[in-house]
């Protein structure tokens, strides 16, 4: 994230666009003389809701085009641009840098709901290299910090390089299963309030060299679940379009690019081209990559669930390069796109946890709905 910079306003959507970005009541007390003269006022700026443990919490009106009521024509934030960074939300300071504050290190990734982090994630020779940063961390949040006291700290670094290493050298399908195999074996064993080390460790050292690797790898797809699986995310992408109106390009794009494809066009084109489904490997051992060592360890250290949300956040991206029409190669931009989209949605838009409910209704174990998702 060193040499990241923001589109501004070259950005094709803002991150700003339709977020219901939290503001605490001493953030709203920041803002005041900022947005004081604004017209309208204060009021016509900011809204409040609701009473919490820290004040009473609002957030930006957004008008009927789903922009912030600080953008300028040109797409750039007003209050940065009179005031200075000091006078922001956290979050709109902060994106798209994932920060986690650790005892031992600060560390700042980039989330790929921003186009230009998935860019840079696609593009760079090694987006992973560490560098080293200084950031400012008194203004982050609580939950932005990770407690030492937690039993699972004391092996995170080691846990999570783990498991983005452990599909590498495999095709990216054995290698995310063999990540979902280890998640699945380990979980009782590593949760956030404790961490047993022994055991986790002695998973871990049968895991680096599985002398049963094909049988870790292995899981059968019926052609019966996997059309079942296919066919349920085709219907929740097609139900995006009925949403609620908020993220209007990635939801715009998804569904102009889904119009008239349904799951047997999508088999259809896979069958066709079946060279781009490898070509689409190296990218998206990327965003595997990415997934463990800068989306994990904030969200919290329940590795089942980041597995089955990775692998459904791969199946969607796979079904939005695959719906473009024009690309039988898998062109930076078209990657590009779908991360940044899918990302947006799952992320922002809490969109995922619709997804993962219609998916529970197919009675499928763990593993065999992580195999259909890798195998759509
Ligand atoms: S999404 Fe990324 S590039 Fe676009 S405005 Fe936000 S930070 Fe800048």
């Amino acid at each position: 994230m060193k040499n990241f910079e923001c589109l501004g306003g070259d950005c094709p959507d803002t991150c700003c666009a339709s977020w219901g970005i939290e503001l605490t009541s001493d953030c709203q007390r920041r803002l005041k003389p900022a947005v004081d003269g604004i017209e309208g006022g204060y009021d016509a700026v900011i809204e409040t809701y609701a009473e919490s443990r820290r004040g009473r919490v609002g957030c930006f009106r957004f008008g009927s085009d789903n922009r912030c009521p600080l953008l300028s024509s040109e797409g750039l934030c007003s209050v940065h641009a009179s005031h200075g960074e000091a006078f922001l939300p956290l979050t709109c300071a902060s994106y798209p840098r994932a920060v986690g504050v650790r005892p031992q290190a600060i560390e700042v990734g980039g989330f790929l709901s921003c186009p230009e982090v998935a860019r840079r994630l696609i593009e760079t020779s090694d987006p992973f290299a560490l560098v080293d940063s200084h950031i400012d961390v008194s203004r982050l949040e609580e939950d932005q910090r990770i407690d030492s006291q937690m039993g699972y700290e004391s092996m995170l670094d080691e846990v999570r390089v783990f498991v983005a290493r452990l599909g590498e050298g495999l095709a990216l399908r054995d290698g995310v299963m063999l990540m979902a195999r280890f998640c699945a074996a380990t979980v009782a064993w590593f949760n956030r309030s404790s961490c047993q080390q022994d055991r986790f460790s002695e998973t871990m050292r049968h895991f680096s060299t599985p002398s049963e690797l094909d049988e870790l790898i292995k899981q059968p797809v019926s052609i019966r679940g996997l059309q079942a699986v296919g066919e349920t995310l085709m219907q929740q992408l097609g139900d995006l379009v009925v949403d609620d109106g908020r993220y209007a390009r990635p939801k715009q794009m998804i569904t102009d690019l889904l119009t008239e494809t349904a799951w047997t066009d999508h088999l259809d084109r896979c069958h066709r081209w079946p060279g781009l489904i490898d070509q689409l490997d190296d990218p998206l051992h990327r965003y595997v990559t990415h997934h463990w060592l800068t989306r994990w360890y904030t969200n919290g250290p329940d590795l089942d669930y980041h597995m089955d949300r990775l692998a459904l956040k791969l199946a969607l991206i796979r079904i939005v390069v695959f719906a473009r029409r024009d690309v039988q190669i898998p062109a930076a931009d078209a990657m590009v796109d779908a991360i940044y989209a899918v990302d947006r949605l799952v992320e922002h838009h809490g969109w995922v946890h619709r997804c993962r409910r219609a998916l529970s209704g197919l009675n499928m174990t763990g593993m065999e709905l992580t195999a259909c998702l890798l195998a759509v």
